[in-house]
């Protein structure tokens, strides 16, 4: 009897047993060959939306336990994305299965030439615990709009958002080739071992390479989603009070727990102080009178404790902020001015609401800052200058770029996101997802009716010169 996703995902007695199981069940149903059908992978993105819909104040209340979201926040990041991705994928879908045509070449007339998109087959997603919701479902939105079968495996750091994941998609999605296996890093080890064909990973990069080492073993195809440091440059004729408004929310939304969130400021030495000052009356206006209502808390006492630890070693002047409350799991949001740039603060991903600004000369001087570190993830501009965001543009390379904005390209579904070298490998949402998780497979047929004697050997001169005319 083939074993059901759904009775396998129980890992406490005998995890590799049970998560070898679990992969083999998935990939029976694969190849029984149902997931590639216009009709299945529509069910699913439709159970994907019904589900987060239907079910949505079961998962706001996981995230507030598990960290205590607030509700439009939980809502916003993790659960509106999720329900529009997943619309726009299945609306989408009929035409982005659709073969694309491309010209056979001379030599190859007459015939017809074209290339189809096909599942990869049996994925496993990783997730992480920031956006413990929309992190574990956009990808398997993709997994599954492209027609794979799939294995997910959510944070074990937000457990009651990951029991919620592993309790409701059985019963909206097929349970035979969509399985959720709960647990650590021993689960997610045993889960690596197994042969999937696409191992799509986020999280940070040190466990990413873990990852692509263990991919390699089966040369299984990777997406990769990892983390870095994003910076913010601000020019000196920028908006200061909108770019402050905006950098203070994409630094506060999630405590900064985000990893597109604006890591680090370089702004023009004009006008940092205005920013500064700027960013603090921000900080002020978008907490409100009880912050309780609007702070996320840090995940775990750990990265409380990692967070309090950049704060002491930074070398810089905390501007505003800056207290630690234990018992809530909390830290102000906090402006670190002109830290020491060997400093931790300035050399791991903050993944905290702590800012540090530094002030710099010009926009090339931030540009000459960026290039000596690690790609970013994202990369943030504020300037109303054409030719200061053209300069930007062409002498950074990061995952992608927002102008006048933070972490807001991620929420257009047709843009790929995806980092690049350090911060990732890949991209998805909308159709690039789709792609990134599908075989473009290339078919060409030729006619029987002519078959000329010029293209086989023996060759000679003739047959030399006729074939440099056509190949
Ligand atoms: P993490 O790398 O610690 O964990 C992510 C997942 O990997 C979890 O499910 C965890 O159980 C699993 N894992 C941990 N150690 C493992 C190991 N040795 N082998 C196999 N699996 C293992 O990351 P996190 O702390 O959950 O998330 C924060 C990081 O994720 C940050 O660096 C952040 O920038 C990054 N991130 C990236 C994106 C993106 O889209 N690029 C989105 C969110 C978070």
């Amino acid at each position: 009897m083939v074993e059901t996703a759904k009775t396998a995902a129980k890992t406490d007695t005998d995890p590799a047993g049970t998560v070898a199981a679990t992969f083999e069940a998935v990939r029976a149903a694969y190849r029984g060959g149902r997931t590639r059908s216009l009709g299945w992978r529509s069910a699913q993105l439709a159970g994907i939306e019904r589900m987060v819909v239907d079910r949505e104040q079961e998962f706001l209340d996981a995230l507030a336990e598990d960290f205590g979201k607030p509700r439009v926040e939980a809502w916003m990041g993790d659960l509106a994305p999720v329900v529009k991705e997943a619309a726009h994928a299945r609306r989408q879908l009929r035409r982005w299965m659709r073969p694309q045509r491309a010209f056979p070449g001379k030599a190859n007339l007459p015939g017809s030439a074209w290339s189809v998109p096909e599942p990869l087959g049996t994925v496993l997603v990783i997730s992480p615990w920031n956006y413990p919701v929309q992190l574990a479902l956009a990808p398997l939105i993709a997994a599954l709009a492209a027609g794979n079968a799939a294995v997910l495996k959510p944070s074990e750091l937000t457990p009651a958002t990951s029991a919620a994941l592993a309790r409701l998609i059985p019963e909206y999605l097929d349970p035979d080739a969509v399985a959720v296996v709960e647990g650590a890093v021993d689960v997610a080890t045993a889960l690596l071992e197994q042969p999937f064909d696409h191992i799509f990973f986020t999280g940070s990069t040190a466990v990413g390479r873990t990852v692509m080492t263990a991919a390699a073993r089966n040369l299984a195809s990777v997406t990769l989603e990892l983390g870095g440091k994003s910076p913010v440059i601000v020019a000196r004729d920028a908006d200061i009070e909108v770019t402050a408004r905006r950098i203070a929310w994409g630094k506060m939304f999630n405590a900064g727990q985000t990893c597109i969130a604006p890591d680090y400021v370089l702004v023009e030495r004009p006008v940092a102080e205005k920013l500064v000052d700027a960013v603090t009356r921000a900080i002020g206006e978008l907490e409100g009178p009880d912050p309780s209502r609007t702070r996320t808390r840090i995940v775990n006492a750990r990265h409380l404790g990692r967070l309090e630890g950049l704060l002491e070693g930074s070398g810089g002047t905390v501007a505003t902020g800056g207290k630690v409350d234990q018992a809530e799991r909390w830290l102000e949001p906090t402006i670190v001015v002109e830290p020491d740039p060997s400093s931790p603060l300035m050399q791991e991903e903050i993944f905290g609401p702590i800012l540090p600004v530094i002030a710099v000369d010009s926009v090339d001087e931030a540009i000459a800052f960026v290039q000596d570190r690690p790609k970013p993830l994202a990369l943030y501009l504020f300037t109303r200058s054409q030719r200061a965001e053209e300069r930007v543009l062409a002498s950074t390379t990061s995952g992608g770029v927002c102008i006048n904005h933070v972490a807001m390209h991620f929420f257009v579904p047709e843009l790929p996101f995806g980092g690049v070298g350090p911060s990732g490998v890949g991209a998805y949402h909308g159709r690039a997802g789709f792609e990134e998780l599908s075989h473009r497979k290339p078919v060409l047929r030729r006619g029987t009716r002519v078959d000329l004697s010029m293209a086989y050997p023996p060759y000679d001169e003739q047959k030399e010169k006729l074939l440099r005319r056509f190949i």
